[in-house]
């Protein structure tokens, strides 16, 4: 089958490989589709994500879905939870999973992601779907689920004013779940005008041009009555971005912080955080909960998420996929490594 492997030398290369033969509790998943993340670009460009870093050649790609071929779902439609956590550690044990101190994760360190034509994987990370949505659809699930745990950790939005920090395919998410939540308000920044564009298609009352002067952050605290917001989404990792959610938060607000810094530090103005008493929570991937719900929401089609999908590109042409994700010249790149 055929595989694509990032190599420490950053190239991506595609492989002939054996199909891999699945342990204890796993199945064969035959790969429908793939979705290129924010994550995957930190991988091809800085090499790492995070503390990890890329050390022999693997195969990205944690947003997938596909059909299965053995065990109790056969034949049926498939999202995959890509981690797997340990279910031993105390974490685990306590029912945090994705807090899990010894997760594995698809396409992050020494765990081969789904950039390739099968996978084996644990049958119990399979939630079924209905064959009313396509694997395309299918592989928004994960991302879909990111942004559903960030909105637990903010509890309820009826009524919230609500502002979103970067508008890629989850900020656009959440915008999406906040205006169906229930927000008063729903702001959303970003540099890139398609994305802005976007955002006002799934549900923002308000978009800013965000520029290298933070010029937005007093057109975002001006589109709502009140000292600032009452939940904020940083969904971007810049510096600069986390310290407008700050900015932009009104006193005693939550702000949820979702994006990954490039440089794994995230810095803000302590005295304005200080002084508005913020909570700041910090969201970690998702959860099984919240992957289950998310699942429900992509087979009910009710927030139009494949209007997200941008770009579809065969694994043998998953380059160009990368290139695009590497551009912003889009939304969500897919690779379909069954398409030719
Ligand atoms: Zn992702
Ligand atoms: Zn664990």
């Amino acid at each position: 089958m055929l595989a694509l492997r990032l190599h420490p030398d950053r190239r991506l290369r595609l492989h002939e490989e054996a199909v891999p033969a699945p342990g204890r509790d796993e199945v064969i998943v035959r790969v429908g589709a793939v979705g290129l993340c924010g994550s995957d670009r930190h991988w091809v460009l800085d090499g790492g994500i995070g503390d990890a870093r890329l050390e022999a050649p693997l195969i990205l790609g944690h947003e997938f879905a596909g059909v299965a071929e053995t065990g109790r779902y056969r034949g049926r439609l498939v999202a995959v939870d890509p981690a797997i956590p340990c279910q031993r550690c105390g974490p685990c044990l306590a029912g945090a999973v994705n807090l899990c101190l010894d997760l594995r994760f698809a396409g992050h360190g020494g765990t081969d992601g789904a950039l390739r034509e099968r996978v084996a994987w644990p049958e119990r990370c399979l939630q079924p779907l209905s064959e009313a949505i396509g694997a395309v659809e299918a592989a928004l699930v994960e991302p879909l689920a990111v942004a559903v745990h960030a909105l637990d950790l903010a509890g309820t939005l009826e009524g919230a004013t609500v502002a979103v920090i970067g508008c890629g395919p989850i900020g656009l998410m959440i915008v999406a779940l906040a205006h169906a939540a229930g927000a008063a308000a729903v702001s959303a920044t970003d540099p890139l005008r398609h994305r802005l564009d976007a955002a006002l298609d799934f549900g923002a009352t308000h978009v800013v041009e965000a520029t290298a002067l933070g010029d937005e952050r007093a057109l975002l605290r001006a589109a709502i009555p009140g000292p600032g917001y009452d939940v904020v989404f940083e969904v971007s990792g810049e510096a600069p971005a986390v310290e407008t959610a700050v900015s932009v938060a009104g006193p005693g607000a939550q702000v949820v912080l979702v994006g990954i810094p490039p440089d794994d530090r995230t810095t803000f103005g302590a005295s304005t955080a200080r002084r508005k008493g913020l909570t700041l929570k910090l969201s970690r991937r998702s959860t099984p909960s919240a992957f289950r719900r998310a699942a429900a929401l992509a087979e009910a089609g009710t927030l139009g998420l494949g209007r997200l999908v941008t770009l579809r590109v065969p694994l043998r042409e998953a380059t160009s996929g990368f290139d695009s994700l590497v551009a912003r010249d889009g939304l969500k790149v897919i690779v379909e490594p069954g398409a030719s």
